[in-house]
């Protein structure tokens, strides 16, 4: 059983101990000490980074109370060790959790909401509750939660026999085998955890949500704390800033700002719309009467608009109206005819223009990798 020194003091930057056994484990070694800052992972958050007498720790596993610690190289039983913890890795993981014990602890008090799961990984942390929580409510949540690391609490932590421990109300996952350690923020939540924490809450600096979305009956909420969610501001404010210099608006505007320019664009959508049908019934009528085929090339037509030009241009010539769109080797097309049974002959005008599509007896639609003078000598047969 190794002496969990981070059960304590979550602080401990590095430690000595002592090497209790060290056996050879696929190639690497895996040393027991009695005594350890490092934090083996559990309860959501990942194993610690750190040294053994200079010697990088690779992996860290618990195993009946014992914490091993995996090296490339061994170390002798008996000998004495000097170990560090990395603390740029751990510290901001401790903000994290710490800060989700009181988010979670906030939300069980005002709402009853359990929180039934919890990953943290590289970016923001999710947290599980069974409770359907609504915008509001997470509101408040949030608020009151930062209102305890404003209220700089120091953190307890407790290993309470099984007869306290049955009356101790506490948050829990699971039903809990062995030693059950307890930390507790005072007023604010009471949680069964295993992993290392800040001394006090004023630590955390500040705990916001990014994101909730419905999640089995209950809600996922996205939340980032300390460390995190400072860099979360610093990048949310460079995003706006560049923002609210490109759209000329103040920094809190930025949200109307991009209204006002979707619905301006709509609006110049609908006007680009109606004077493409204007600038359509304009060419429909300038069609020649046609007698045979006729073959029209223009740009920018999309699909619906070169139909309806090729429905004015079945009118005008006593053949098939072609129209294409686009650039040689790249067309697309619409084909009509009154007279022509389109689809008995769909085969042989792909073949000559390098098409592929079809129809109905009445119209064709499809693509071309021809040029247009191939096009243009196939119609006019
Ligand atoms: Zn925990």
């Amino acid at each position: 059983m190794t002496d969990k020194l981070y059960y304590n003091d979550g602080e401990l930057r590095a430690f000595d101990a002592r090497v209790l056994s060290c056996r050879e484990e696929n190639g690497a070694y895996s040393v027991e000490l009695d005594r350890s800052a490092l934090f083996p992972g559990g309860g959501g958050q990942e194993a610690d980074s750190g040294t053994l007498n200079g010697i990088p720790v690779t992996g860290m596993y618990e195993s009946d109370e014992t914490v091993y610690h995996i090296l490339p190289e061994p170390l002798e039983p008996g000998s004495a060790v000097h170990g560090t913890v990395d603390w740029a890795l751990r510290f901001p993981r401790m903000q994290g959790h710490s800060g989700e014990h009181i988010f979670s602890g906030t939300v069980h008090r005002l709402f009853g909401g359990e929180n039934v799961g919890f990953h943290m990984g590289a970016g923001e942390m999710t947290l599980d509750f069974s409770a359907e929580l609504s915008a509001g409510d997470i509101a408040r949540a949030e608020l009151e939660a930062n209102r305890a690391v404003w209220a700089d609490i120091p953190l307890r932590s407790q290993l309470p026999s099984d007869t306290e421990l049955r009356h101790m109300e506490y948050r829990s996952k699971k039903e809990l085998a062995g030693r059950v350690r307890i930390v507790e923020i005072p007023g604010v939540d009471m949680c069964a955890c295993c992993a290392p924490h800040v001394a006090r809450t004023g630590e955390i600096g500040l705990i916001k949500v990014l994101d909730a979305m419905r999640h089995r009956g209950g809600t996922r909420i996205s939340l980032v704390c300390g460390e995190q969610a400072y860099r979360d501001y610093a990048a949310l404010h460079r995003v706006n800033a560049h923002s609210s210099a490109l759209l000329s608006a103040r920094r809190l505007e930025t949200d109307a700002a991009v209204e006002r320019l979707l619905r301006e664009n709509e609006d110049k959508h609908s006007a680009i719309t109606a004077l493409k049908r204007e600038l359509l019934a304009f060419k429909a009528a300038s069609l020649p009467e046609t007698d045979g085929n006729l073959c029209i090339f223009e740009d920018g037509l999309d699909p619906v608009t070169l139909r309806e030009l090729v429905n004015a241009g079945v009118e005008k010539c006593s053949g098939i109206c072609a129209a294409f769109s686009g650039s040689d080797g790249n067309y697309k097309y619409v084909i009509g005819s009154k007279s022509v049974d389109l689809r008995a002959v769909s085969g042989e005008i792909n073949a000559a223009i390098s098409g592929r599509g079809g129809g109905s007896s009445a119209m064709l639609q499809g693509t071309s990798t021809a040029g247009r003078a191939v096009i243009e000598a196939y119609f006019k047969t």
